[in-house]
């Protein structure tokens, strides 16, 4: 499994790189939000980090970091300051990625948890992804396989399920 690598074998950091990264007065709220256990759902997509951050508003904030081989290579936050990935919810991820790394659980990509997913189970997927989020629904032609030309009519292969 490729997906599986130890956490040690990914770039440390240490606090004074974080507090360079996000700056001084980020540093020190990022610590109180860590410190507060504000950092939801940490999980680690090879060399990227996401979990979610309880800040002021009702939802929390989704926290992303690409770790490089000197430090962070790119972050962001969906807070309204977070486009740089230099906010305070940043900094109490990458906090919590120095102080406690094996928090963060190796996770598979989306496509590889996906990949031996039967079709009735992929769209029971989608339909309940768009009924919780109906906006969803709009992105559906985005995605739609362009049709077969009219005579290369794909072959019939049904009935291996069973
Ligand atoms: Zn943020």
């Amino acid at each position: 499994m490729k997906s599986a690598a130890p956490s040690s074998s990914l770039p440390r950091l240490d606090p004074a790189q974080v507090r360079a990264w996000v700056g001084p007065e980020a540093y020190r709220r990022g610590r109180w939000y860590y410190r507060q256990g504000r950092v939801r759902h940490p999980r680690r997509y090879g060399a990227e980090l996401r979990a979610l951050c309880q800040g002021q508003a009702s939802e929390p904030y989704r926290v992303q970091v690409r770790l490089g081989s000197d430090g962070v290579a790119a972050a962001r936050c969906t807070c309204p300051v977070g486009g740089q990935g230099r906010c305070k919810h940043v900094a109490a991820v990458l906090i919590l990625w120095t102080a406690e790394p094996d928090a963060f659980a190796p996770t598979p990509p989306v496509a590889e948890r996906l990949a031996s997913w039967d079709r009735a189970a992929l769209i029971a997927l989608v339909e309940a992804l768009i009924d919780r989020h109906p906006d969803l629904e709009a992105f559906l032609p985005l995605f739609q396989p362009p049709a077969a030309p009219p005579d290369e009519a794909p072959r019939e292969e049904k009935g291996r399920e069973g």
